[in-house]
């Protein structure tokens, strides 16, 4: 998301002390976030009307006074009676244990004992504003490796040889791939490997690729498990993709790719072995 999180943090209550806010507010300015502090001794009404008038995606109350069971539900009642119940209400200080289930039964999303780092404050945070957005990060397992990283080429031979001959990379075989109207060579570099691509056909996309922005990185391929499973997690989580469902690419891989505007403008392939794709379909169920 590119849009800051805004943060009002608030001392509701009568208690004096404000270093601990003021720890929590600097930190969460630390972790990017835009943070309002309203100062000592504000009452629910007042806070809510800050939130309202801040803009705030989140609220973090801070109470030491023991007060915490009448103040922070009186602010997400307010927050509910000014329309503004979309605001999340998160609260720390001396809050005791036993307290915790009720003030998350009211509408308290989190409770932050005092040892809480603030990355993980600040992780919750956004987590919950991507719920509320409806981006449910489907977080997997990371990607085996890089399995290529694809380069678009005039001149499939004169590649080949500039990087056989001049980087000493070990060429794997050449194969056209008709449904993508390409020619590609495979090169061995450790465990990872560079597809050179040329164009067969001038309305193949690496065709298109080099008129608009010649020759260059055409895209890097991931090695996954799941493939399927990331890719309807994915389209689930508004990711914009080219394909949703895999088909059959070059070197027997089943391969999908994401939009680049979706990937800060990279063309991202997700791909896996098409027999272990296979494999997956069929325990799935369908195909
Ligand atoms: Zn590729």
């Amino acid at each position: 998301m590119e849009r800051k999180i805004r943060v009002l943090v608030a001392k509701p209550g009568l208690d004096g002390h404000d270093r601990g806010a003021l720890v929590i507010a600097q930190a969460l300015r630390d972790e990017g976030m835009e943070v309002v502090y309203t100062g000592l001794r504000q009452t629910p009404a007042q806070i809510v009307a800050s939130a309202v008038q801040e803009d705030v995606d989140v609220i973090g109350l801070s109470c030491l006074s023991g007060a915490h069971n009448e103040l922070f539900p009186e602010v997400v009642r307010l927050l509910k009676e000014q329309g503004a119940e979309d605001i999340i209400v998160v609260g720390g200080g001396v809050i005791p244990d036993e307290d915790i289930p009720f003030l998350e039964e009211n509408g308290i999303a989190k409770v932050f004992t005092p040892g809480t780092k603030t990355k993980d404050t600040a992780d919750f945070i956004r987590h919950k504003i991507d719920e509320k957005d409806g981006i449910s990060a489907p977080i997997m397992d990371s990607p085996n490796k890089i399995e290529h990283i694809g380069i678009a080429v005039k001149n499939l031979e004169e590649a080949v040889k500039f990087y056989t001959q001049m980087l000493g990379l070990k060429l794997l075989g050449f194969e056209t791939v008709e449904s993508e109207q390409v020619r590609v060579a495979f090169l061995e570099i450790g465990e990872t490997r560079l597809e050179l691509l040329e164009a067969t056909d001038e309305n193949s996309a690496i065709a298109k690729f080099i008129t608009k922005k010649g020759e260059g990185i055409h895209h890097i391929a991931l090695n996954v498990d799941n493939q399927q499973e990331r890719l309807d997690a994915l389209k689930n989580a508004g990711v914009r993709l080219i394909h949703e469902t895999p088909k059959l690419g070059a070197h027997n891989n089943m391969v999908a790719f994401l939009h680049p505007k979706a990937t800060n403008g990279v063309l991202l392939e997700l791909c896996q072995q098409a027999e272990k794709a296979e494999l997956q379909g069929h325990a799935d169920g369908h195909k």
